[in-house]
């Protein structure tokens, strides 16, 4: 037996001894832990199946043990996935800390920055929201204007930002102002780390079709941010600000596929509304064509996922090329969205109230957020031209 072999055989009798059965099926809705200090789990499954986690660093697999990372190998932290995905296992924690701020403080922090930050958000106390967008700065995101004024060894950020998900609910914000409004937009911006509980802030939620409304609104009043939680140089924020981003995009579209791979197949889920006996092919030709044209996109982006984490693990990360994984991820999975609502006919626009199966009602919702996701992290018009202008080389 190999060392690997090994290392799943222990670790597929750990999980089964630690992970509570009941955290060994989907979470439904509302039962996801994102951790912080105001957390309120779902059950206490799920917080000791967090706990357990955080013994092993299983949250931050690869991350370095000295931080409370597992401290796997690239081989490893594949084979978790792969026994997490075998015995139906929930994430622990579910956290913008892990997918987006850690690599940025893994790579751009300071040591007392790592210490400081990198236990919390791995153990799931602290959580972070993201403070990018502004009414002025969406997808043309180096125009925003928030401001930070030296003032010894603060900080005092002035300012609005805007759809910040979750800010009510967060701990900390990692967030991109404007240090030098002299100089070219992009070089003007530096990249902090703001306690939401410093005097000066206020949080309002926007409400959302959707119903769910992740969305708030940050004010920003004479909030004094101590300098040492800036990351990188004054001024050099962006690039670190477009670092984040790429991982926002690559976990954007892994997440969908995640989520996508343990549904139903789309034909099955066909099945059950237009009839017919197991294994005949569905009899609308036009329902078959849209279910394997999806099906084999998604395939086709799942196999490309897999090459980039692949690269990745050889020491060659996907850099711009996120982009690519973001664009077709979350254009997919609006197709298969739609698709699920149309074989559902009128079931599939359920809202609430009888006659609807819970199946039925999600699947409402799932497609109007999938709507959300071609936005999120950049819209696809933007990972469109980001395509063509970094990765194709293109005029402008
Ligand atoms: C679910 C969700 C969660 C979010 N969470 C956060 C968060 O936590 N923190 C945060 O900071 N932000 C968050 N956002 C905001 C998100 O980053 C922005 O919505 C996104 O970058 C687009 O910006 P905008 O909404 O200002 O649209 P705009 O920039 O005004 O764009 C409007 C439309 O114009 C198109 N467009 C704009 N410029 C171009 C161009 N140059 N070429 C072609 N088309 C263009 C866009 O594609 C879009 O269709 C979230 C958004 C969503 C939907």
């Amino acid at each position: 037996m190999s060392e690997l072999d090994d290392f799943r055989a222990e670790l597929r009798a750990w999980l089964l001894s630690h992970c509570p059965p009941s955290m060994r099926t989907p979470p439904g809705d509302g039962e996801e832990v994102w951790g912080g200090r105001r957390c309120v789990f779902p059950s206490e499954d799920a917080r000791r199946w967090l706990l357990a986690a955080n013994t092993r660093g299983l949250t931050a697999p690869t991350w370095p043990t000295e931080y409370g990372g597992g401290g796997m190998s690239r081989e490893q932290a594949a084979v978790l996935a792969e026994e997490l995905r075998a015995l139906g296992c929930r994430p622990p924690l579910r956290s913008l800390g892990i997918w987006m701020l850690g690599p940025v403080l893994l790579r751009y922090g300071t040591e007392a920055q790592r210490r400081a930050f990198l236990p919390g958000i791995i153990r799931g106390e602290t959580r972070w929201c993201q403070g990018y967008s502004e009414p002025g700065a969406g997808s043309d995101l180096a125009s925003l204007s928030t401001r930070a004024v030296r003032d010894g060894d603060h900080y005092v950020v002035d300012g609005q930002k805007t759809w910040t998900s979750h800010a009510d609910k967060a701990d900390w914000m990692f967030c991109l102002v404007r240090t030098n409004p002299s100089a070219p937009k992009h070089q003007g911006i530096s990249f902090v780390l703001i306690d939401m509980a410093s005097p000066g802030i206020t949080v309002r939620p926007i409400q959302l079709i959707s119903g769910a409304s992740p969305f708030c609104e940050t004010f920003f009043e004479g909030v004094r941010v101590p300098v040492d939680q800036r990351v990188g140089d004054e001024d050099a924020g962006w690039e670190i600000g477009k670092y984040l981003l790429s991982h926002e995009r690559s976990n954007i579209s892994l997440s969908r596929d995640a989520q996508s791979s343990v549904e139903e197949p789309l034909a099955a889920q066909a099945r059950r509304y237009e009839g017919g006996a197991p294994g005949e092919p569905l009899r609308d030709a036009s329902l078959r064509d849209r279910i394997t044209q999806v099906d084999l996109d998604f395939l086709c982006n799942k196999l490309a996922l897999r090459r980039a984490a692949e690269e990745a693990a050889a020491g060659r990360p996907a850099g711009s090329e996120a982009s690519m994984f973001k664009l077709v991820g979350t254009e997919v999975n609006k197709r298969r969205r739609e698709l699920k609502v149309a074989l559902r006919g009128f079931a599939g626009l359920g809202w609430e109230g009888e006659g609807y199966l819970d199946d039925e009602l999600t699947t409402t919702r799932e497609w109007l957020r999938s709507r959300a996701n071609s936005i999120e992290g950049g819209s696809s018009e933007v990972q469109l031209n980001i395509l063509a202008k970094r990765v194709l080389g293109l005029p402008d």
